[in-house]
């Protein structure tokens, strides 16, 4: 450690931590009066929601929340959610945001690994909750979280219904300070194998990423994604680490704020129209299920900026997107990092440029973000050079990345191998600090010596105007090691074959963008491609589903 110089400070200075808390005291400045809107049913102001976040802190220490102690929450995207993202860590307990997505044996599995001891469960997951209550080893009490008029449920532990018990709570509450290094949240991420692994977030790594997404989405003029004057509307659950934080950030800002409940595409349409939307994220898949709805058809979305992340965005995706007016810029993040890593930005170098030219980067991966290092790592352990050429595994520093998976020693060393987060996915850097996730390390295409990444090929296929969707995935091959098989869903009223696609990939190898092994020889026609529980492709089970037709010879399969 460097010496350097400290100084202590007058004994009664106070040293504001860095505690959640902190986030709440600025958007109600700003605007008091602006609203938090719940599906069609809801809308309050930015002063209730200050108000319903003391109640919901009174009820919580009366129903016996002890600082320390886990609380987790079973709903879809809610102002109820938003106030426990607040109200839950502001007590000093920490808040368990279930992937209701997951199997009931998984989701077993997180609420006894995490000690969960309070519960919030939304009716709709009241059957769910029943069908594994017999086997939480931690749980004491429950609150219901319902919309409709019946306020009781078949709970054990039930203390009563959220609103119920918010309008007989005190609407102040005196929120202690406390260390900025106590976990403040937790979930759980699914990797290809093995339990699900626990990540865990303070109140100081929360109020950092905070900070330096505000800056990101608020202050880059060539990107700029969010003010205050903005409306805001997530498309991507709030168990999906905080619906990528965002919330924290629009409230922070005083942004009209619009949470949907369950996502149903006609009434995301609805809510855009009516509340004027502006700003929002998902997962490419989710856009294009909103696309695809019937009243997307011909609607003219001008005005409406989204983030895309958690998989790779690709032109085609982009390019319908801008037909319709909605601006998309991408950006990268993990579970483990809270996520926000990198996000596209267009500097004066490009700007000067092609359009063309500049959608290619505004679909990379990102440049990273305020107080973040990325690098790329061989297998050594050794840095390679941001030249755009070297590939390697994406490694990570910020001041918010998970410190480790909860009781999982081992798994959290490997995790934080040679002092930096290994984030699994193989990627190049380039001078302007852009990068390119070229793909997973384990989804990575091995085919006669070459390397093939799935992430181009699907890129490169979905520009075909047959393709509305589109997987690809290595398949073992006695000959080369593996080769590449291709899941498409057509739109409706084409056709096209494992030929016809071959014929759209010849130029991309003419011209050396791809090698020749890169096309596929196997493609499956298919109406559905496999999501995982937040909406990615779910390559483990294409695999799974692709070996299965492969040993039947299914009749949907087409060979070149
Ligand atoms: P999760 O932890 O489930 O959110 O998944 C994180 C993974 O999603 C990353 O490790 C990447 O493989 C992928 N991912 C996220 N953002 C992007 C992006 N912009 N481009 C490509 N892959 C992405």
């Amino acid at each position: 450690m460097l010496q350097t110089r400290l100084i202590a400070p007058a004994e009664n200075a106070h040293p504001a931590p860095l505690l959640i808390k902190r986030l709440l005291l600025s958007g109600i400045r700003y605007e008091k009066t602006r609203e938090i809107v719940y599906r069609d049913q809801l809308r309050y102001s930015y002063a209730t929601l200050n108000e319903r976040i003391a109640r919901l802190a009174n009820v919580l220490t009366e129903a016996g929340v002890k600082a320390g102690d886990t609380v987790a929450v079973m709903d879809w995207d809610s102002h109820r959610y938003l106030e426990c993202m607040f109200a839950i860590p502001m007590i000093g307990a920490v808040l368990h945001t279930i992937n209701i997505r997951l199997s009931a044996d998984q989701i077993l599995y997180t609420m006894n690994h995490a000690d969960d001891k309070f519960v919030l469960v939304n009716s709709e997951f009241v059957p769910l909750y029943q069908s594994i209550e017999g086997q939480l080893t931690t749980v004491e009490k429950t609150i219901l979280l319902t919309d409709t008029a019946d306020k009781t449920a078949e709970l054990g532990g039930l203390v009563g219904e959220y609103e119920t018990l918010l309008a007989a709570a005190s609407p102040t509450y005196e929120f202690a300070d406390f260390d900025e290094n106590s976990v403040a949240t937790t979930f759980y991420t699914t990797g290809t194998t093995g339990n699900p692994k626990g990540v865990y977030f303070t109140h100081r790594q929360l109020v950092l990423h905070t900070m330096a997404m505000a800056s990101t989405v608020s202050a880059l003029d060539s990107i700029r994604l969010m003010g205050n004057a903005d409306v805001y509307m997530p498309i991507t659950p709030m168990f999906h680490v905080h619906a990528w934080g965002v919330p924290y950030v629009a409230t922070m800002l005083g942004v009209k704020q619009v949470y949907p409940g369950r996502y149903e595409p006609e009434l995301l349409m609805k809510l855009i129209q009516q509340e004027k939307v502006t700003f929002s994220h998902c997962v490419p898949t989710i856009l294009q299920m909103l696309m695809n709805t019937p009243s997307a058809k011909g609607h003219d979305f001008g005005g409406l900026r989204m983030i895309i992340g958690g998989s790779a965005l690709n032109r085609a995706l982009y390019e319908a997107a801008k037909a319709t007016g909605i601006q998309l810029t991408a950006a990268y993040g993990m579970s483990e990092t809270c996520p926000l890593i990198s996000c596209a930005y267009i500097n004066e170098e490009l700007l000067a440029g092609s359009e063309d030219e500049r959608t290619a980067y505004r679909i990379k991966a990102g440049v990273p973000v305020p107080l973040v290092e990325a690098a790329i790592m061989n297998s050594e352990g050794k840095l390679l050079p941001n030249d755009g050429e070297a590939q390697g595994e994406l490694v990570l520093r910020a001041p918010w990345l998970t410190q480790g998976y909860f009781r999982e020693p081992q798994k959290s060393e490997e995790l934080w191998e040679h002092g930096w987060l290994h984030t699994g996915d193989v990627a190049a850097i380039d001078d302007m600090g852009f990068i390119e996730i070229r793909d997973r390390i384990k989804d990575v295409i091995k085919t006669g010596g070459e390397w093939i990444s799935s992430l181009e090929l699907e890129d490169l296929i979905s520009r075909h105007p047959a393709v509305r969707e589109v997987a690809v995935v290595g398949v073992a091959d006695p000959q080369w090691g593996e080769r590449p098989f291709a899941l498409l869903v057509l739109r409706d009223g084409q056709s096209l074959d494992a030929k016809g696609l071959k014929e759209h990939l010849k130029p991309f190898v003419d011209q050396g963008s791809i090698n020749k092994w890169a096309i596929p020889s196997q493609i499956a026609l298919v109406t559905e491609v496999p999501k995982t529980s937040v909406g990615k492709l779910d390559k483990k089970r294409i695999r799974l589903d692709i070996a299965q037709w492969l040993a039947a010879g299914s009749a949907f399969l087409s060979t070149v």
